[in-house]
């Protein structure tokens, strides 16, 4: 799913975007010239092998999300480094990429079979 940078208004669009059974709803709002902030939640399941034991279980999500989208080169200025930025060079949001950056990001993450969560005390 994609949408113009130009076509997102300040008063903010709703989006909601699927891969697999992971799904982030939730809205696009214009805050600057080339800077629109993506807020919602990305919910569903996902399989991941437990980070203890490679156990695959299904692991359930269920996560906040908000990612600052650039139209353009993001010019990096001191102090805003902890902004999580996804650029964009052909004019338009993918909302599937930020899905699956999220997603990404998310696995990269420690996550334990129920077993494991167990021992661990988590
Ligand atoms: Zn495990």
């Amino acid at each position: 799913m994609q949408i113009e940078f130009k076509k997102i208004p300040t008063t903010g669009v709703h989006f909601e975007v699927s891969l697999g059974d992971i799904t982030v709803v939730g809205n696009a709002t214009k805050i600057d010239k080339t800077m629109v902030r993506v807020d919602g939640t990305m919910c569903g399941t996902v399989f991941h092998a437990c980070d203890r034991c490679a156990t695959e279980f299904t692991l359930k999500v269920d996560e906040k999300v908000e990612v600052f989208a650039s139209d353009g080169l993001y010019d990096d200025k001191s102090g805003e480094d902890l902004l999580n930025i996804v650029e964009f060079f052909d004019g338009s949001i993918n909302f599937d990429t930020i899905l699956q950056s999220e997603l990404e990001a998310l696995r990269s993450d420690y996550h334990y079979c129920g077993g494991c969560e167990q021992i661990q005390g988590v």
